[in-house]
């Protein structure tokens, strides 16, 4: 069932967000050669936690019930596309990472990515990085009522397309509210489905996963971290935002 929140909800919702996007502000300007992943975390979770909010990924059960997820955010490394798992891996020149984060604030979820490179990029893995962040500005763009969630999956994977980059398939955005997850499900592809009409307060995380190859996936013996299946590069993006008479609204925003 899709929720449509109220205007003092969705004010609920962009304090999620802001702590979400704060987080993401503080590891990048962690981001070096040499800090570890934890380290990173840890900023993460202490940050959360002085919010006065809880870090909604950290216990998230996976695919393996016996292996929730043990961290505050997910670090994505090079071929790594999404839930990668923070720990003693440092960080070097020349890696693409990805950070996914999550805080909850009063039962209220906000729900954010951005991909980083740690260096000076290469033009075609820039152009990876860009024109992901591109896309997710597209879906949202797109997140306006009357429109339908296809509306949104056509202009992210049109991004994609145009440049001949792979579309994540296997996982999609999603409504977002009282929980992270919630209905309806947003995928980065057209899927011939119109879906879910758009309407005031519905909100969701819109969030595109591009590769510099293809599309298939699969998930490390860790139970979590899924990479692409050849082996290439890929980026990530997310918002949380609100549809709203006037336009789509961001939350995650600092
Ligand atoms: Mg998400």
């Amino acid at each position: 069932m899709v929720t449509r929140k109220s205007r003092s909800e969705i004010e609920r919702m962009r304090r999620a967000g802001r702590v979400v996007a704060e987080v993401l502000d503080l590891i990048e300007a962690e981001l070096r050669p040499g800090v570890s992943t934890a380290e990173l975390d840890a900023i993460a979770e202490a940050h959360i936690r002085s919010a006065g909010a809880v870090p909604s990924f950290k216990g998230y059960p996976g695919i393996n019930p016996s292996r929730p997820f043990p961290a505050s955010v997910c670090i994505s490394i090079d071929n790594e596309i999404v839930h990668g798992i923070p720990g003693d891996r440092s960080l070097r020149e020349g890696q693409i990472v990805s950070v996914d984060a999550g805080a909850i604030v009063d039962g209220w979820h906000g729900d954010g990515a951005r991909t980083f490179y740690i260096g000076d990029a290469p033009p075609r893995v820039r152009q990876l990085i860009d024109l992901t962040r591109d896309a997710m500005l597209a879906g949202i763009a797109a997140a306006v009522p009357g429109n339908r969630v296809e509306d949104i999956s056509a202009a992210v994977q049109d991004v994609a397309t145009a440049a001949g980059l792979g579309v994540i398939r296997q996982f999609v955005g999603h409504g977002i509210g009282t929980a992270m997850h919630e209905e309806p499900q947003v995928p980065n592809y057209r899927t011939g489905r119109a879906g879910r009409k758009l309407e005031p307060g519905i909100c969701l995380a819109i969030e595109p996963m591009f590769t510099l190859g293809g599309h298939d996936t699969r998930i490390l013996p860790d139970d979590w971290t899924v990479v692409t299946a050849d082996g290439s590069l890929a980026a990530h993006f997310e918002h949380s935002i609100a549809v709203t008479a006037d336009g789509p609204q961001i939350l995650t925003l600092a």
